[in-house]
């Protein structure tokens, strides 16, 4: 058995785990992902109901101001009743009267109203708040559990990388480099077992006299997919 190919066999077994560790680093777990996705659209629903709540006090300041500014009208008209010097002018200003206070009156009414649909809203806002507690400490434990879980794998990464950089040391620098161009030609793949007599990357049958030299530890690459082919020492 060539020792520099298990050393390659073992730097591809690391540097798979590796990649899989990676991707799994950037990867939402489905348990959080899960609670996750409910946790926003709750979150967005309350967002819109603050949205709604806003924009009902924004309508409420210009309602209010615009109340102040009638019942002001309406003071000054009620003043001008005591000055009146005829019917005519008597007339005229009860007529001015009028309509101000049933201006009032719709201005009081849609406060009234606004007050009443905010109180709505609030109370849809606090039974959601209220009714995803739980939800919210689901959501809390998943996030723990990932990060948590993110600890431990950027602990095995970091071990995995410290093996790696050990073995690709301890090879010849030639070896290493043409370990890396095939291993990235071939979908991380740079050595494959020679299983019954074929390559195992590309099925390729393995010659009798290629099957020799590998058994006298010759670095051998296989004829079909060019991956240095790796035979498995038999269980002794
Ligand atoms: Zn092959």
């Amino acid at each position: 058995m060539n020792p520099d190919v298990e050393k390659l066999w073992e730097l591809q077994t690391v540097l798979s785990a590796l990649g899989d560790r990676e991707k799994q680093l950037t990867n939402k777990p489905e348990s959080f992902a899960a609670v996750d996705r409910e946790w926003q659209s709750v979150n967005a629903e309350m967002e819109k109901l603050q949205q709604q709540i806003e924009q009902h006090s924004r309508e409420r300041r210009r309602v209010d101001g615009e109340l102040s500014d009638q019942q002001e009208l309406l003071k000054k008209y009620q003043g001008q009743l005591m000055l009146v010097k005829n019917q005519q002018q008597y007339a005229a200003a009860w007529k001015e009267i009028d309509a101000t206070r049933k201006q009032v009156k719709e201005l009081e009414d849609s406060t009234l109203k606004s007050m009443a649909d905010v109180d709505g809203l609030q109370k849809q806002n606090d039974d959601l708040a209220a009714g995803s507690v739980e939800l919210k400490s689901r959501w809390d434990a998943e996030h723990e559990a990932w990060q948590h879980s993110l600890g431990d794998l950027r602990k095995e990464v970091g071990q995995l990388q410290a093996r790696a950089a050990k073995i690709e040391a301890s090879l010849p620098e030639r070896l290493s480099r043409e370990f890396h161009r095939i291993f990235k030609q071939r979908q991380g793949v740079a050595i494959a077992r020679v299983v019954a007599d074929s390559c195992n990357g590309c099925r390729t049958r393995v010659r009798p006299a290629v099957l020799q030299q590998l058994k006298r530890g010759d670095l051998v690459h296989c004829e079909g997919c060019s991956r240095i082919l790796y035979l498995e020492t038999p269980p002794s």
